[in-house]
């Protein structure tokens, strides 16, 4: 089943309960606790927070979702994307607990003819809240899951919040057993890799203070309207359903891997470290693509460097793979077919996607091989010195002459054995922003890399940029 299929199947399911279909948010919203939409809810904040009366009782969308915290594990686990489709069901102080349990039981085991997604009922784990038995007692009453495939687990597993005081609740979460030749019997606690996370079920019911539950803190008092937030992996879903092996093998994903074999005349499934590269450049490329969809620049701060690490990472493991030439605008473009049908947007703005792409690349290019060159070097002396740590100057130059972002010197060096002084590396890039500040409040003009975009700007004038300037700070709550 392709992907638009099954989203198309989710929102007419719940559409079909009473549920409002709402379109994706972009994923750069106006939220100061989010550098990116991570999850379906967060365009319902407002509503879950009581600061807005809903406009509907239950809601359903599929959302677009970056998650940057995600990055390392992309092309390694078989599930995990940096741009991904979060599908859910919402409830605004309407049904609850019995009814998520029993609106996505359906929709997962009813028979593919009927419009469900025909999971096979025998092989579908939940996990439960361990203080949490009325969940378990839903679930078998709703359900004809057997006790032994609902497990429990703690609050770290399954126990939502927002990390301040306010709403929380526990989660109810959904698992596939993919088979014994995938790992470890004992469900999901025992293997993630086995049993594949597909659905969590968030169940707002709590009033919580400073400590949260989570940190062994107690509940203050129950919330006076009970809310429902659900979020279901579609690419996980996918890759279930489409008989492939992981999330960057299915039918959105898995063209762009196609188009780098054909550049590299390389072949998918024969080497790991390969495999690994060409599912980073196919997960990455679609990243890219939406994120400059919404908006989004490369850049040396927050949101714009996360895009540029993600656009230098695909640069680099496409070199990796022995292509040279330049190859962004290529794979945007294959992106573009294959998200178009669901994203229009994607292909209407695709000349100015594209553009960003081919001057982001041809930036890089200009100074990665001296920058590999300095590498080399540095890697080389630190090791004839007898150190295993890459002097904190060295990553610094690397950044500011060769336009390396500091992850893909620490992957270099990690690729080298070696460590990287990063204390070393942020002391001295806080002196440079500081050393910026004042030459801009002294010039009035912006900072010297916009030079490279300058006559993209011209072209097509700015786009919105909600900058922050601690990256640190904002990428933590993702
Ligand atoms: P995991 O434990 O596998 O990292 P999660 O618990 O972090 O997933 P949730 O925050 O519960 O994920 O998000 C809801 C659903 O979104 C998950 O059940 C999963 O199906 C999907 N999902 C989460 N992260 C990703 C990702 N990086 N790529 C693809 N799908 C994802
Ligand atoms: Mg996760
Ligand atoms: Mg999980
Ligand atoms: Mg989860």
């Amino acid at each position: 089943m392709e992907t638009h299929e099954i989203n198309k199947r989710f929102l007419e399911h719940f559409e079909r309960n009473g549920h409002t279909r709402v379109p994706s948010a972009s994923l750069i919203l106006d939220d100061p606790t989010l550098l990116f939409v991570n999850a379906g809810m967060v365009q319902f904040k407002p509503y879950f927070l009581g600061e807005a009366p809903p406009p509907y009782p239950r809601a359903t969308s599929i959302q677009k979702c970056v998650r940057t915290g995600d990055i390392d594990e992309v092309g390694k686990t078989t599930r995990h994307n940096t741009f991904f489709q979060m599908a859910g069901n919402f409830s605004f102080g309407d049904y609850f607990k019995e009814g998520a349990i029993s609106f996505a039981w359906d929709f997962i085991t009813k028979s593919q003819a009927d419009g469900g997604l025909g999971l096979d009922p025998s092989r579908i784990w939940a996990t439960v809240y361990e203080h949490d038995a009325e969940t378990t007692a839903l679930w078998r009453k709703a359900t004809d899951i057997p006790e032994s495939r609902i497990q429990l687990r703690g609050a770290d597993d399954n126990y939502w919040d927002m990390g301040v005081p306010g709403p929380g609740g526990p989660c109810s979460e959904i698992y596939y057993d993919r088979g014994p030749e995938h790992g470890r019997d004992g469900g999901p606690a025992m293997d993630e890799d086995r049993y594949l996370e597909i659905w969590n079920l968030v169940f707002m019911q709590d009033v919580r203070g400073d400590v949260s539950p989570k940190k062994g803190g107690p509940v203050l008092g129950s919330l006076p309207k009970k809310n429902i937030d659900t979020g279901m992996g579609v690419e996980r879903v996918a890759y279930l359903l489409q008989g492939v092996e992981n999330v960057y093998e299915t039918d959105l994903v898995r063209p762009v891997i196609a188009k780098a074999e054909e550049f590299s005349g390389r072949r998918y499934g024969t080497d790991h470290a390969d495999d690994v590269r060409f599912r980073v450049i196919a997960d990455h490329a679609r990243s890219g693509v939406m994120l400059i969809g919404d908006g989004v620049t490369p850049g040396n701060e927050a949101r714009g460097y996360v895009l540029r690490r993600l656009l230098r990472r695909i640069v680099r493991s496409v070199r990796l793979l022995g292509v040279h030439e330049p190859v962004l605008p290529e794979f945007a473009a294959v992106v573009r077919d294959a998200m178009a049908p669901s994203y229009p947007e994607i292909a209407r703005d695709f000349d100015r996607i594209s553009e960003v792409m081919r001057v982001e690349e041809e930036a890089f290019l200009a100074t990665l091989t001296s920058g590999v060159r300095i590498f080399d070097l540095a890697a080389e002396e630190t090791k004839k010195a007898g150190g295993n740590v890459l002097a904190g100057d060295r990553a610094f130059q690397l950044h500011d002459t060769y336009g390396f972002p500091i992850d893909l010197t620490l992957e270099m060096a990690s690729e080298q054995g070696l460590e990287v002084d990063e204390a070393g590396f942020r002391t001295l890039m806080e002196e440079q922003r500081q050393r910026a500040k004042a030459d801009a409040a002294a010039r009035k003009k912006g900072h010297g890399d916009l030079s490279v975009y300058r006559e993209l700007l011209e072209r097509h004038g700015e786009t919105d940029f909600l900058g922050y300037t601690d990256l640190q700070a904002s990428a933590k709550v993702i």
